[in-house]
């Protein structure tokens, strides 16, 4: 099935077509390392890995590009507050970052690729919209581009030039021609990190980097660009006026893809609200895939209301998937040939990965994907519940691992895991011979030392089974 996406240029869903045959080149907005990596950072890099996966899977070859801002006010700021120098904040807090990314299983970034590393690429931009008629260097030796010279102006967020007037929520510079202008070469102040460049010492602007980074890597067009919503004005309209200007070639993107904010009982997540979480909070009140499976339980675009209730709410819904998931994988293993539930079981195994791929390509829709897959495990349990024979299990854990690699859920059924199912199997084999010789006092210790490590036994039709908690 073609893949359709919602196009924040065109505000409506388009099926996916990339400008290159079968390769896609996808870019996301990263990372300023300069704080703890929050709740809302990861609902945006959760939500664009699942994309990267499901673009794999559905064979294209994608390149997943991030930059990593690590030069910008909010970091100099940190650098005031705290005495450290620039590069030991980024470097500590882009740390942090990729750890958490990892245990949220954030695995499909090609590149980070670091704002600072692209300073050539960076200054010859510059210079060519300076040269183009598109910039102009202001009396402080910053560098403003001239949103009036660019037509599309207002394309993507559907705000015109002459609308953004001095005042309201746009900052208002002495130095720029206009209001909606904005900063490509921001000139030293003392104190501050500083670059060499044609204009004086000083650092790019945010906007610039990203162009910087896409054109050296993808060239003047690319298919697909994500981010947060609240970037989409002024951050993506200014990357397009940049590009656009710079290389004559529109669109620069194909397709522009926001995610939703995560919010707070109604309002946004900051700092100085007071509702900040940080995902390391998080995570020590709950499993990497518990919040993975909470921050894809709604289709990316729309946005997610936080709360701890809501998690335990996830929490169990998340449980009783995996404990399927993994009744399965026992199951399978010890399973009579066939059985009297494989006929429904069948069935439900032949249409599972079609219904899952229908919602999936409608907008990347996972929280569809997850009710198509409780509505499978239910089918399962009943199966199992009445009998189900190997074969048929075999092709429902091939459906569970398709669709676990796209989702990037329930990977903790690695290697280890089959091992150590296999010698939970073993124990609960011996317990049974214990019993059979009358060893109660051998059999209890199994028992108990089993129930220690919240492994319970308990006796089912075809014998004793374990369960993990
Ligand atoms: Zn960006």
């Amino acid at each position: 099935m073609a893949i359709r996406i919602y196009n924040s240029l065109s505000r409506k869903k388009e099926e996916f077509v990339p400008l290159h045959g079968n390769r896609v080149s996808m870019f996301v907005c990263g990372l300023t390392p300069q704080d703890q990596t929050h709740m809302g950072h990861a609902k945006t890099y959760v939500a664009f890995d699942v994309v990267a996966r499901f673009l794999r899977h559905k064979g294209y070859h994608t390149f997943y590009l991030q930059n990593v801002t690590d030069i910008e006010d909010r970091i100099i700021q940190k650098m005031k507050s705290t005495g450290r120098a620039w590069n030991e904040i980024v470097s500590g807090y882009f740390a942090e970052y990729l750890e958490v990314m990892e245990k949220l299983h954030c695995t499909s970034v090609d590149v980070y690729a670091f704002a600072t590393d692209y300073m050539d690429e960076i200054i010859e931009q510059i210079q060519g919209l300076i040269r183009k008629g598109h910039a102009y260097v202001a009396e402080d030796r910053s560098v403003y581009f001239d949103t009036t010279t660019f037509a599309g102006w207002g394309r993507l967020s559907g705000q015109k030039v002459e609308e953004l007037r001095p005042g309201a929520r746009v900052e208002v510079e002495e130095r720029k021609r206009h209001p909606a202008d904005f900063v490509l070469w921001r000139a030293q102040k003392p104190g501050e990190p500083a670059w060499d460049s044609p204009w004086g010492k000083g650092r790019p602007g945010w906007h610039i980097e990203d162009t910087a980074i896409t054109i050296r890597h993808f060239g003047p067009q690319y298919d697909l660009h994500g981010g947060a919503t609240e970037l989409l004005f002024p951050h993506h309209e200014a990357e397009i006026a940049q590009a656009e200007s710079y290389t004559g070639t529109s669109p620069f993107v194909k397709y522009w893809m926001h995610g939703g904010m995560v919010m707070v009982r109604g309002e946004e997540m900051h700092k100085s609200l007071g509702n900040f979480w940080p995902v390391t909070a998080a995570l020590q009140r709950y499993e990497p895939e518990v919040i993975r499976f909470f921050l894809i339980n709604v289709q990316y675009r729309g946005p997610i209301d936080f709360s701890p209730e809501l998690l335990d709410e996830a929490k169990r819904a998340y449980d009783r998937l995996r404990e399927t998931v993994r009744t399965v994988e026992a199951e399978r293993r010890r399973a009579p040939e066939s059985g009297p539930g494989d006929r429904d079981l069948k069935v439900a195994s032949a249409k599972v990965l079609t219904d899952f791929d229908a919602a999936m390509s409608d907008d990347f829709n996972t929280r569809e994907a997850l009710a198509v897959l409780f509505d499978y495990a239910r089918v399962v349990n009943k199966a199992i519940e009445v009998g189900a024979g190997r074969t048929a299990l075999e092709e429902t854990a091939r459906v569970f691992q398709t669709i676990a690699r796209v989702l990037g859920l329930f990977e903790d059924r690695s290697e280890g895991s089959t091992l150590v199912n296999g010698l939970l199997d073993l124990l609960v084999s011996l317990r049974e011979d214990a019993r059979k010789r009358k060893d109660f006092a051998a059999s209890d210790r199994i028992r108990d030392a089993l129930a220690a490590l919240g492994v319970t036994l308990e006796d089912t039709r075809d014998g004793v089974r374990w369960k993990r908690k």
